[in-house]
């Protein structure tokens, strides 16, 4: 009798460790199998965002040095008549296409150049009446095809061959001498336009408000 209690307490000693064993395992496996996925979690998560940083492509450029201080004579849509105009003289009425960046006293006799806004291909370069020299990039900004028109350059210095495709701040060319044939007579200053659609069209004024839809203000776009 005795030696059956002692194999029965022998047997609940054997199946209590056992099951005490068991009990163990998952938990030991789950902190094996947790710590791991952390660490992984901790060493992987910072790597993509040091990667994203470096090199975001710059899609709008300024097209002048200290931009947002030269506009001061003629925004977009400014209405202009030779009786009214802020500069003098002026030869030009009619609603403003584009905005005007002014020189500094100091830039009269000196390079100023004149950097793309934009990534796109030269469509153009040539001389017209009321801007001398000018140039016209085709863009998208903001999902639109669009024109650029830079006006009043120096013609010899539009650098760029027509064809071919420009980043934004790239090199375009230098502005005109002011009151010369560079500039059409104009002062020396650059006239920024960007035209709605692929077509082509230098108009520096509209003549009514309404035609001013077909043009964007270059402000919201440069953020000036
Ligand atoms: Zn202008």
């Amino acid at each position: 009798m005795n030696k059956k209690i002692v194999g029965i307490i022998v047997l609940i000693l054997i199946a209590a460790i056992f099951a005490y064993r068991i009990g163990r395992r998952p938990q030991s496996s789950d902190t094996s199998v947790a710590s791991p996925s952390n660490e992984s979690a901790q060493t992987t998560t910072p790597a993509p965002t040091s990667e994203s940083n470096p090199a975001p492509t710059k899609q709008i450029a300024d097209p002048i040095s200290q931009a947002a201080s030269r506009v001061t004579k003629k925004s977009f849509g400014t209405y202009v008549t030779p009786q009214n105009s802020p500069v003098s003289p002026e030869k030009f009425t009619g609603f403003h296409t584009g905005i005007d960046f002014e020189t500094f006293d100091t830039e009269k006799d000196a390079d100023v150049e004149i950097k793309t806004i934009c990534a796109g291909k030269l469509v153009q370069k040539a001389r017209a009446s009321g801007y001398g020299g000018y140039a016209i990039q085709a863009c998208t900004i903001n999902g639109q095809a669009v024109t650029v028109i830079y006006g009043h350059l120096r013609q010899s210095s539009i650098a760029p061959t027509v064809g071919a495709v420009l980043n934004a701040g790239d090199h375009l060319a230098v502005l005109g001498t002011g009151y010369s044939t560079e500039t059409d007579g104009e002062r020396k200053h650059l006239h920024l336009s960007i035209h709605l659609g692929s077509s082509i069209n230098i108009a520096g004024y509209v003549q009514t408000k309404n035609e001013l839809s077909g043009w964007l203000d270059p402000k919201s776009p440069l953020g000036i």
